[in-house]
């Protein structure tokens, strides 16, 4: 019988319970101790940010950049409409009004024509501008952060990069050659949660270069507290720590990413190379832009809405293999009903025919030729 393959587990090896041991051991287990500090230092030094933050989860990361944004109720905030609900959440938090942009078909990421084309209408018309926006780079593949970083400069917003899955995405050419995701906007979040590219169990990272920004960050997220004596908060802060524990974990898996990131392309590769020829969309693949294929995703041909991308998930699971399909769109949750929409019609596709497919970074070339030949044999039964 072969076993099942999941979609994308961690990967928690030797140094890691060795570290973790550690951090048990010292006693500091909860948000005192040694491997706070490392670790902030260590990521700010791997994604060249001058300074990182260490959040208890991206979203926290993400709300600490929306209270740092002065975003206040009713504040416009401009959020890519295809990502998962957290994005959004972290301004609903401070009772935003959104306004959601659709993906470009080319990076699925905000398409900026759009985003462009809204902000010059309402300068024109005096209506309001965002005061945030927040570009995500989707599934480890980079959005344009240096356009959005020039409309920040325009349009005088700031932009927060929420890079939550893309940790280790970087530009190989171009006017952001050797950056990572997540440093080129005013604030950036990343996320360590169990299924992204590396994890602490649940952890995020809040990165800027602004020394300032940087300083109320680490205050509003150990609860605004000064310090002295007795208990002085000089305003409402959040209980938004990392603990020692799942820093020591982070430490570890720190040095292993670029191993992660590696193996994310070589799947990726050997998938693209299984499926060129065939009518299966391939993930963006753009040039100058190094995507780490967070998570695999295609998009499946044939049907009419989800049908398709529904057949080949229950036809991967009954051979034991987990699939998942993208996430459904801002503009259809209900929450955000509401909410204006610029385009949406890309985000809808995706979400209809994307399909994430198993690649953990401990994935063995056999059990990814079984992802093939099954894709490759439900292709051959209903769309050839
Ligand atoms: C995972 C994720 C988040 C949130 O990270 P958590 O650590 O789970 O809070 C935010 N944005 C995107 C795009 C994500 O994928």
């Amino acid at each position: 019988m072969a076993s099942r393959v999941p979609l994308a587990v961690p990967n928690i090896g030797e140094s890691e319970a060795k570290m973790v041991t550690d951090a048990v051991e010292s006693g500091f287990v909860s948000s005192v101790g040694r491997y706070v500090a490392e670790f902030e230092r260590q990521f700010a030094d791997y994604v060249g940010a001058k300074y990182a933050v260490a959040c208890s989860s991206g979203t926290a990361a993400l709300h600490l950049a929306m209270r740092l944004a002065d975003v206040q109720p009713g504040d416009l905030v401009a959020v890519s409409d295809f990502t998962f609900m957290a994005s959004a959440n972290a301004a609903s938090y401070q009772f935003a009004d959104l306004l959601l942009v659709d993906s470009s078909p080319d990076s699925w990421g905000m398409d900026l024509d759009l985003l462009e084309e809204e902000l010059r209408r309402r300068r024109t018309a005096g209506e309001v501008l965002p005061k945030a926006v927040e570009l995500v780079h989707i599934l480890g593949q980079p959005a344009d952060a240096h356009r959005a970083r020039l409309l920040a400069d325009e349009f005088g917003f700031l932009l927060v990069e929420d890079a939550a899955e893309a940790l280790g995405a970087t530009w190989s050419d171009g006017p952001l050659k050797g950056r990572h995701v997540g440093t080129v906007g005013h604030m950036g979040a990343f996320s360590f949660n169990g299924n992204k590219i590396m994890t602490t169990g649940g952890g995020g990272m809040f990165t800027t270069d602004d020394e300032d920004m940087a300083r109320r960050a680490k205050h509003l997220s150990t609860q605004a507290r000064l310090p002295d004596r007795g208990y002085l908060h000089d305003e409402i802060g959040f209980n938004y720590r990392l603990t020692n524990i799942a820093a020591a974990l982070g430490v570890a898996q720190l040095e292993r990413l670029d191993g992660f990131v590696e193996h994310k392309r070589a799947i990726a590769q050997r998938y693209n190379d299984a499926f060129a020829g065939t009518s299966i969309g391939l993930p963006p693949n753009l040039p100058n832009e190094e995507s780490t294929y967070w998570l695999y995703s295609v998009l499946v041909p044939g049907g009419e809405g989800t049908e398709s991308r529904d057949a080949l998930q229950d036809f991967l699971a009954e051979a034991d293999i987990e699939s998942r399909s993208l996430w459904r769109p801002l503009h259809m949750q209900p929450p955000l009903a509401h909410a204006p929409v610029l385009g949406g019609e890309v985000g809808a596709e995706l979400f209809s025919r994307g399909l994430s497919l198993p690649c953990s970074t401990d994935l063995t070339e056999s059990d990814q030729q079984r992802v093939i030949d099954r894709v490759l044999a439900w292709h051959a039964l209903n769309i050839e």
